[in-house]
């Protein structure tokens, strides 16, 4: 749950999680406004939650539940990458493997004063080369403390905002310091603006509300959030008059099933939901079928 996020967000994530897991868990019904709140956290928490489910499966039947000091076997593992790999060595067994988080980037960038853009292929590859030379050097059986000293000089002095270099162990070796240029270090690349989607999705009962089955669907396992379960809908096109229209166009394309659609604030809810890529204004709408049709996918 901390991979590639502060603590605090971490944090945050995990009670989101839990409460929704609580929520799900309990008795009670939620309203149609509460669950689409809930979406989008799901969503996020369900990818790495996915990962970490096939990864525990793949060390129990490959490994003895026991996880492998090997970096070509522990890469084999759903969701792990570089980053996991470094910390699971360094840390578990003190092998001497680099860590590149955000906070480790920074401060490789200003101790040697790197004026390329940060996530430019060759400054990436730059930057694991000096982090695993770091790393290298470190003494015996202090891999992993390097790799942790380094994130947490990056998380608590060597902020993103006004440095504290003057309480920084490495203020003599650090040449953005000696030059002054560390606020413009690292060199980040432009901000591209963000495309802004409305997107509808329907809540479809298959008679009344809350007292008959609700339709979800199943995404494609390949491709964006693959295998994730959604309410049916879709982006809002030009030739859409409104939210409805859209959300009546989706559902007979995907499904082949006619919908009515409830007035607005009929138990329906609206959320932008900012992604990586883009942000999303997602509407719920409460739906009733209206035909028979295809089967859910
Ligand atoms: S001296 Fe300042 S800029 Fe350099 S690593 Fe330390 S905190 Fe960062």
């Amino acid at each position: 749950m901390l991979q590639q996020t502060r603590r605090r967000n971490g944090d945050r994530l995990l009670y989101a999680l839990d409460g929704e897991l609580s929520q799900r868990s309990s008795a009670g019904r939620r309203r149609p406004a509460d669950r689409a709140q809930g979406v989008g956290r799901t969503r996020l928490l369900c990818a790495r939650a996915r990962n970490a489910h096939a990864a525990a499966q793949q060390l129990v039947a490959e490994h003895g539940g026991q996880l492998p000091a090997d970096r070509r076997q522990l890469l084999r593992l759903p969701g792990i990458g570089e980053y996991t790999v470094g910390a699971i060595l360094s840390m578990a067994f003190n092998q001497p493997e680099p860590i590149l988080d955000g906070n480790v980037k920074r401060v490789l960038a200003r101790l040697c004063d790197i004026g390329d853009p940060v996530d430019a292929p060759a400054t990436l590859r730059e930057l694991w080369r000096l982090a695993r030379l770091l790393v290298e050097t470190a003494p015996p059986d202090a891999a992993g403390a390097c790799n942790e000293a380094l994130m947490e000089l990056g998380a608590t002095v060597c902020t993103p905002q006004s440095p504290r270099c003057l309480l920084c162990p490495l203020v003599d070796l650090c040449l953005a310091a000696a030059r002054g240029t560390q606020a413009d270090r690292p060199v980040m690349p432009p901000r591209k603006t963000t495309p802004h989607y409305d997107v509808a999705a329907g809540v479809i009962w298959q008679g009344e509300p809350f007292a008959s089955p609700l339709l979800i669907a199943q995404r494609p396992h390949k491709g964006l959030l693959g295998g994730l379960w959604e309410f049916p809908g879709g982006k809002q096109e030009a030739t859409d008059v409104d939210l409805p229209a859209c959300l009546r166009r989706e559902i007979m394309e995907e499904l082949g099933i006619a919908i009515e659609v409830g007035r607005a604030g009929d138990g329906g809810a609206s959320r932008l939901h900012p992604l990586s890529n883009y942000a999303a204004r997602v509407s719920h709408q409460t739906c009733r079928r209206r035909t028979a049709g295809a089967r859910l996918r």
